[in-house]
């Protein structure tokens, strides 16, 4: 968990030195959308398995990340658009 949070975190700031620098920060940022919010799903399974039964009632928390990661494949711009833009970038 902690390892492929690293790789989110990489990744974000990789997209804001990009935008920061004032290049075209499209590529950076869509990879950085589309990997964060799929990485974000096994970070919550691994979540929900450490906890156990307990995920499903509502005083734990991780039931609620199980409830909303899913949310992060389509708000803001689905997985799908974001490959679609990274496709786009690609000079192939
Ligand atoms: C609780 C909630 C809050 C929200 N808040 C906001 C908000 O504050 N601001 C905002 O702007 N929006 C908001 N949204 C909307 C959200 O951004 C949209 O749900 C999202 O853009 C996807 O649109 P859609 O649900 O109409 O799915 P659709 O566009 O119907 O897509 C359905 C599926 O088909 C895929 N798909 C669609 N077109 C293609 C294509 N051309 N190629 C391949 N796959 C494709 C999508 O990736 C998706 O998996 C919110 C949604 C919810 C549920």
């Amino acid at each position: 968990m902690t390892t492929l949070t690293k790789g989110m975190e990489l990744f974000f700031e990789n997209a804001v030195q990009m935008q920061e620098s004032g290049d075209d920060a499209t590529q950076a940022i869509s990879m950085t959308k589309y990997f964060c919010s799929e990485q974000l799903q096994r970070v919550v399974e691994i979540a929900v398995r450490v906890v156990g039964g307990r995920a499903y009632f509502e005083f734990e928390p991780v039931s609620r990340y199980y409830r909303e990661a899913p949310f992060c494949l389509f708000a803001g711009g689905t997985v799908e658009i974001q490959k679609m833009l990274i496709a786009r970038t690609l000079s192939i």
